[in-house]
C-alpha cells in the first residue's frame, strides 16, 4: 500500500517545525534541513494533483524512514519539508545529512504504473554560531537552498565557494544603503524594430557603481536583493527612474517606450499594480509606453497571486514580456491563459544560431509560437551582422544586442538618440 492509500498526506505545519527547532536550539547543537521538491509545480501541471499528492506522501515517508540520528520531519509548505536534527556532534555532519536525503530519491517513485524520478534542493544550517536564533538559522538554510536551486544542484557544500561563510553580509547592507541613497544607475539598451515600428524601444538595466569594487553587475546584486527583500525598493526605484528618464528624452515624433525588468517577487507583493499605476501618473507616461519584462519561470512557477497581478497590470494597458524565453520549462500550457504581449528569445539560443542547425530550428519554433499567440518576438544578444540578417529573415520582430548598441548611461543615450534621429531623417 502506498503512503497516500494509507491516508497519510502530511499536513502543512511550518509553525511546529520552527517551534521544535527553537526548543532544541536552547539545549544543544542542533541542525535543520529544508528540502524542496524540484519542479513540483510543473509535476502538478503535467501529471495532475493526485500524482502530486502521492509524491508528497511518498517523499515524506522516505524522509521519516531515513536513519538520521534523532530527527523530526515536518511538512512546511506545499512542496517543502523541514527536518530538525538534534544532538548534532559537528555542524559539518549536516552536509552528510543533506547527501543522505538527496540519495533517498535516487530510486524512482512508483505511482500507479508510472515510475517517477524526483529530485530535491536542500538547504541546511545549525546554531553553531552562538548568536544565532532560529530566524537566523532558517534564513541561512534558505540562502543555501536558493543557491542550490540557482546552480541546479541538490545541495551546495559550505566550503565549495558558494558558501554561507562567503555570503557577503557587507555587500548586503551596502546595497540597501545604495538603493536608499539613489546610488544605483539605470542603463538603456535599444530594441530595434524590423517592422518599421515608429516607436523607439529601450530596455532599462540596473547598474551599481560601487566605490571600491567598480561597476557591480545586476547578475550579482539582483539575486542578493531578492534574498534580502531589497528587491522591493529596488524595483520601485527602477520603475520611477525609467519613467522619469523617458519623460525627459528629447521629443521624438514617433515616441518612446521603455521596458523595466521585474522580479517575480514583485508580482506577489500586495499593491504592485497600484505602484505601477501611480508611477505612470507621476511621470505622465501612457501605460502603452511601458513594458514589464518577467522571466519565463515566473509564468509557470508562481501561484495565483502573481497571475492575478499580471492580469491587473495588463488591464492598466501595460505590455507584458516573457524574458529569457526557452530557458525555463518545457510545459507551455501557460500560454493559453497568460496575458503576455512579447516573447524574448534567450541569448543562449542566439549565440549558436550560425553554427547549430538545432538552435536555428528552435528559434524558428519560438518565433512561430510567439506569433501564433499574437506576441511580438524579440531576439536578445545579437553580436554580429550575420546573426542579425538570419534573424531578420526568420521573421523576428525586434533585435537587441551589442551589435546594434550596448546598454548605455542616460547621458550616452541622449547622444545616441541625436545621432540615430539624424540618420533616420
Ligand atoms: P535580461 O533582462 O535578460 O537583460 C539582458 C542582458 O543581456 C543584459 O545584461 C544585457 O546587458 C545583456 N546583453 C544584451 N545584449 C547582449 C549581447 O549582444 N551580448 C551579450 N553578451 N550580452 C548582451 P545585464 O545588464 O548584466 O542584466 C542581467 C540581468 O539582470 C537582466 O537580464 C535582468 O534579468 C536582470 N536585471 C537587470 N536590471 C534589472 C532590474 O532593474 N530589475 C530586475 N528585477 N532585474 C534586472
Ligand atoms: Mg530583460
Ligand atoms: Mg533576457
Amino acid at each position: 500500500m502506498t503512503a497516500l492509500e494509507k491516508n497519510e498526506l502530511p499536513p502543512i505545519n511550518r509553525h511546529l517545525f520552527i517551534q521544535c527547532a527553537d526548543e532544541l536550539f536552547a539545549e544543544a547543537l542542533t541542525g535543520i534541513l529544508v528540502v524542496n521538491i524540484r519542479d513540483f509545480k510543473r509535476i502538478n501541471h503535467t501529471f495532475g494533483f493526485t500524482v502530486g499528492d502521492h509524491l508528497i506522501a511518498e517523499i515524506f515517508e522516505r524522509l521519516v524512514s531515513v536513519k538520521l540520528k534523532q530527527s523530526r520531519v515536518f511538512r512546511v509548505g506545499g512542496d517543502e519539508f523541514g527536518i530538525v536534527l538534534s544532538s548534532l556532534v559537528d555542524p559539518q555532519l549536516l552536509v552528510l545529512a543533506a547527501n543522505k536525503v538527496a540519495r533517498l530519491l535516487d530510486e524512482p517513485i512508483k505511482i500507479g504504473e508510472r515510475l517517477m524520478q524526483v529530485n530535491v534542493h536542500i538547504g541546511y544550517a545549525s546554531n553553531s554560531n552562538a548568536d544565532y536564533d532560529v530566524e537566523n538559522v532558517l534564513r541561512e538554510a534558505e540562502i543555501l537552498l536558493d543557491e542550490a536551486k540557482r546552480l541546479g544542484r541538490s545541495y551546495v557544500q559550505i566550503d565549495d565557494g558558494n558558501s554561507i561563510k562567503n555570503y557577503d553580509w557587507e555587500l548586503e547592507s551596502e546595497l540597501n544603503l545604495a538603493i536608499l541613497s539613489n546610488e544605483l544607475e539605470l542603463y538603456f539598451q535599444p530594441k530595434i524594430s524590423l517592422n518599421q515600428s515608429e516607436k523607439l524601444h529601450f530596455e532599462a538595466l540596473a547598474r551599481w557603481p560601487h566605490e571600491s569594487r567598480g561597476m557591480i553587475s545586476p547578475v550579482e546584486f539582483i539575486p542578493l536583493s531578492e534574498q534580502t527583500g531589497a528587491i522591493r525598493p529596488l524595483t520601485k526605484w527602477a520603475l520611477h527612474s525609467a519613467l522619469r528618464s523617458m519623460s525627459e528624452w528629447p521629443g521624438a515624433s514617433s515616441g518612446y517606450s521603455v521596458a523595466v525588468n521585474i522580479s517575480v517577487q514583485s508580482l506577489e507583493e500586495d499593491g504592485f499594480s497600484d505602484l505601477v499605476k501611480s508611477a505612470l501618473n507621476i511621470w505622465g507616461v501612457n501605460a502603452e509606453d511601458l513594458t514589464l519584462e518577467v522571466t519565463e519561470s515566473a509564468f509557470i512557477d508562481e501561484g495565483a497571486k502573481a497571475v492575478e497581478c499580471l492580469h491587473k497590470l495588463k488591464s492598466l494597458g501595460v505590455s507584458i514580456s516573457i524574458d529569457d524565453f526557452g530557458t525555463g520549462y518545457s510545459c507551455l500550457s501557460y500560454f493559453k491563459s497568460l496575458p503576455a504581449d512579447e516573447l524574448k528569445i534567450d541569448r543562449c539560443f542566439v549565440e549558436h544560431l550560425l553554427d547549430s542547425g538545432d538552435d536555428k530550428h528552435l528559434i524558428q519554433l519560438m518565433i512561430d509560437l510567439g506569433h501564433r499567440f499574437d506576441m511580438e518576438v524579440v531576439a536578445e544578444g545579437i553580436e554580429n551582422q550575420e546573426t542579425f540578417d538570419v534573424l531578420a529573415g526568420m521573421g523576428c520582430d525586434y533585435i537587441q544586442g551589442f551589435y546594434l548598441a550596448k546598454p548605455m548611461s542616460e547621458t550616452k543615450l541622449i547622444e545616441w538618440l541625436k545621432v540615430y534621429q539624424k540618420k533616420s531623417d
